[in-house]
């Protein structure tokens, strides 16, 4: 028997447990407890994920008016109708920034940097926020990137170009990098956004910054998973442990009211938007399928729950 299991069993709500379990052969007690997100500090929650210390750190939000084309397959009264049935302001949007940090063998993963000191006023709070979550910057030994949008880049460096993670290996998606620092190709995508972030985050230190293939195994045994679509080289991240999985979605969705319950609307920020949709709809039937424990960028608090099936769509269900 795993130690796990003996340690288990030998609690009292385990005892309890195991008495009440029927006796199938080959029926296992589960490795771990099931996830729970507990507070640990205002714009902080912990989550254990079989091993992996999972901490949900929030950068703020941003909120502005709905307008029409913010979901670019949608009619705006499609799109009111959907945040009314989730119970939410039909004119106006608060869009969360959550990053991720993921301790597991002893290394202290980062994953997305937050906006800095370059995104709206209720935005930038990631480095508070983790100190008050008790993790310093400086102990952070990786940074890995989801995408090269501004909200999830900024953060690495400070108006004055100083690193944010000092001691952090930065490690990026190579599709991801292609794409951004080749200015004829995002000068031939309606719409990206200019590359000044990515000039300013990484510019300076280009040597240094680590690329991986989405596919590829990247530290304390966090695999990379392309998603392509939202933008060219947009990767989730995922460890399983103990029979348990967590995986960082990234950008895969953003308001989840919107774009779970609808897989195949686009918001207006998806640079490809019939390979967002195909890839969303993979990833999360995935998630339902594992009964992964998700981390979204942009998903509500505590930014961490299951995916679940809703009508031919998903729901977020949070994590409590
Ligand atoms: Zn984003």
């Amino acid at each position: 028997m795993p130690a796990s299991r003996r340690q288990f069993i030998r609690t009292g709500l385990g005892l309890a447990a195991a008495a009440s379990m029927p006796l199938v052969a080959g029926c296992a007690a589960p490795a771990a407890p099931s996830p729970v997100a507990s507070s640990v500090a205002p714009g902080a929650f912990r989550a254990r994920v079989g091993a992996a210390t999972i901490t949900a750190v929030s950068d703020g939000e941003a909120s502005f008016p709905l307008a029409d084309g913010f979901v670019r397959n949608a009619t705006l009264g499609q799109v009111q109708r959907a945040l009314r049935e989730a119970g939410l302001p039909e004119d106006r949007l608060a869009i969360p920034f959550t990053a991720f940090v993921v301790e597991h063998v002893g290394r202290r993963v980062l994953m997305d940097a937050g906006n800095g000191q370059f995104g709206a006023p209720t935005a930038g709070r990631l480095l508070a926020n983790l100190r008050v979550a008790g993790i310093d910057p400086r102990s952070i030994d990786t940074v890995l990137i989801s995408h090269f949008h501004g909200d999830h880049v900024n953060g690495l460096r400070d108006r004055d170009g100083a690193l944010t993670f000092p001691n952090a290996r930065l490690v990026v998606p190579a599709p991801e990098w292609d794409f951004w620092t080749d200015d004829s190709r995002r000068a031939a995508a309606p719409g990206a956004p200019s590359g000044d972030a990515v000039r300013r985050v990484f510019g300076p230190a280009a040597g240094s910054v680590a690329r991986f293939r989405p596919g590829d195994e990247l530290v304390a045994g966090i695999r990379s998973i392309a998603a392509y679509g939202h933008t060219p080289g947009h990767t989730a991240f995922s460890i399983a442990s103990q029979g348990q999985t967590f995986t960082y979605l990234g950008d895969l969705v953003n308001v989840a009211a919107l774009f779970v319950r609808n897989p195949d609307w686009a918001v207006r920020f998806d640079m490809d938007a019939e390979a967002a949709r195909q890839t969303r709809r993979r990833l999360l039937e995935a998630a339902v399928a594992g009964d992964w424990i998700v981390g979204g960028y942009h998903l509500p608090a505590p930014g961490l729950g299951r995916i679940v099936r809703r009508n031919s769509g998903y729901d977020f269900v949070p994590l409590t």
